[in-house]
This record gives structure tokens, sequence and C-alpha cells, in this order.
């Protein structure tokens, strides 16, 4: 198995807000090792972001810890922890949205270069065509604007900005969300090259369970706040365990028909806010198996077989 990269314990994130506090991130334990893809998936509003923000020092976390290679960054000073910072992406859903409008192709790539100093400015635009052809994309849009390209290549340009300062980590914030299905395949499996060839660790976010099986070596499944099941990706999907990640692949199509025998009721109503919780799961109100005690106690996350943790009274 190899190295251990990150680790969070307890890891907590709460917004104060008008009508209480927000429990986003609620005691999130976990492990991400080198070269390795831990997949997060819940529905959107569930806490994903703020885990991988909170993770990446973004969010500094209400409590618990957050250890890169062994060492506590949640404790860390500005300076110190921008050294960290470096070895630590983010990729986001929408890189228009990241990505200044004016600026073309290989000015976008230069920029983290330039501000971190990586590398003396001659240097810098040899670096450039070697990201935009690490990350696919051709020389002759290196004066490209991003509004003149697609979706795609503009995640492309993220990609190749998120990797210049050559990191170990990288969030990957549903980075196809927002991407045609044709064009999802093409950055995954990107994703998954480079992921080889440089041996890069990825927090992969999504809602979206279908995006995360090939790509995740472990999946997390987030509920409110809580991770409700975490186990490998191929457990996860012969054998779901918790009834809201059943529930979750109910909704994706399943070829195995073991898994569709074991199919549950779709779950019903909205997903609430995570203000002030009560004690008791917070599925349960939505929860086709619920009894008395779901309503009255957490239940924590056990090691039901090896190496797969369900948090569920009735499992
Ligand atoms: P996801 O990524 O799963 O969609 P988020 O992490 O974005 O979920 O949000 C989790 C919860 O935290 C949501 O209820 C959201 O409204 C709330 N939240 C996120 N960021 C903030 C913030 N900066 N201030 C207040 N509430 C926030």
């Amino acid at each position: 198995m190899s190295k251990e990269l990150i680790r969070t314990v307890d890891l907590k994130k709460y917004f104060k807000t008008g009508g209480g506090t927000l429990h986003a991130v609620d005691g999130v334990d976990l492990v991400i090792r080198e070269g390795r893809t831990l997949g997060v998936v819940g529905e959107s509003g569930c806490g994903k972001s703020t885990l991988g923000r909170t993770i990446l020092q973004i969010h500094r976390p209400t409590s618990g810890q957050v250890f890169y290679e062994g060492k506590d960054i949640t404790k860390i000073g500005r300076r110190e922890l921008a050294g960290y910072r470096r070895k630590m992406q983010i990729i986001f859903q929408d890189p228009y949205s990241s990505l200044n409008p004016r600026m073309s192709v290989q000015e976008l790539i230069a920029e983290p270069l330039i501000i971190n100093k990586i590398l003396p400015r001659q240097e810098i635009y040899a670096e450039v065509e070697r990201l935009m052809d690490l990350t696919g994309l051709a020389k002759r849009l290196a004066g490209a604007y991003p509004h003149e390209l697609d979706g795609g290549r503009r995640q492309r340009i993220g990609i190749a900005r998120a990797l210049s300062l050559n990191p170990k980590f990288i969030v990957c914030d549903e980075p196809v969300s927002a991407l045609d299905v044709s064009i999802q395949a093409q950055i995954l499996n990107l994703l998954m090259d480079l992921q080889q060839e440089m041996g890069l660790a990825y927090l992969f976010i999504t809602h979206d369970l279908s995006v995360v099986k090939h790509i995740s070596d472990e999946i997390v499944v987030m509920y409110l706040g809580m991770c409700i099941e975490q186990t490998s990706a191929s457990e996860l999907f012969r054998e779901p365990l918790h009834p809201y990640t059943r529930a979750l692949l109910d909704s994706i199509p399943l070829p195995d028909p073991a898994m569709r025998r074991k199919k549950i009721r779709a779950i019903k109503g909205e997903i609430s806010n995570p203000i002030d919780p009560k004690p008791g799961c917070r599925f349960a109100p939505r929860c086709p198996m619920a009894t008395e005690r779901c309503f009255s106690r957490t239940p924590e996350l056990r090691e039901i077989r090896e190496g797969h943790f369900v948090a569920c009274h009735e499992v």
C-alpha cells in the first residue's frame, strides 16, 4: 500500500448563519494515500466542497486536524502554510468563472509560475508549452481566450494551472459536472493518466456516483456533513450497505442483476440543512428503514466487514 499523504481527524467546519450554526463538515476522518484517489459523493449541499476546502486550509477548520505527511497543517502560520498550499491544488467545476477572461491560454498557465516565482522568466514559456502538451492543449491555442474554447479545453487550462506548481495532491471539485458526457470521459482519462505519470493523489468530489466509479480507489459517501459509508470503490458498487448509498446507486443504471435485487425505494423528500442538528441519524427523516432509535441516537461509523465502514443502526 502506498504512503499516507493526507489524514483528517474528527474534522469539523461550522458556519454561523442567521438561523444558527450550520454543521457543514461534522467530524470527518479519512486518509488519502500517495498516487491514489479518494472519491467523495453525496447530494449537493452535503459538505463535499467545504470538506475539500477545509483540507486545503482555504477554510480553517472549526476543530479537528489535517495532517500532510504527518504534519498538522491546521495550526501553522500563513508563511509555513504557503509552502504546503503549493503542494495541494484545486480544480473547480466551472473553470470559466475561475479564469480571467482577458488572459490568453498561455498567460493563464504562466500566471501561477510567475506569482510563485517558480522559474526564471526566460524559462516560463517553455514550461507553459510543456504543460499545454501534458494536458492535451494544442500549441495553436496558446493565444486563444477562454470564451473561444469549449468546456473541456477550459478544464484542461484549469488542470495545467494546478499542475504548474508540481503538487502531490489535488482536490478535484466536480471537475466534469459541467461538461458534456463525451468530454467528461476525456477529462477523467486525462486525470487518470496524469495520476499515473506524476503519482498524484486526488480527492475527487462529485454528486454523481457513476463518475467516481472508475477513477476512485476508495469512496466516502457523505450525508449532511457526515461520512456515512466508506470502503473501496469495487466493494461499494458490489455491496452498498447504507440505505442512502443504495438509494444513490438506484438512481444510476445497474448492469448487475444481484444488485438490482437489492434495490430499495428511491429516497423521497428534500435534503435539509444541518443547522444546530439534534442527535439521531441525519438521514432518518428520508430513510425507508428508519426505526425509533434512528431519531434519537447518532449512528457511529462502524467497520461492518474488513475495510467497509457504515454509520447505520439497521445494517
Ligand atoms: P456540496 O459541495 O456538497 O454541495 P457545500 O460544502 O458547498 O456542499 O455546502 C455544505 C453546506 O454548507 C451547505 O448547506 C452550504 O449552504 C453551507 N455553506 C458552504 N459554504 C458556506 C459559507 N461560506 N457560509 C455559510 N454556509 C456555507
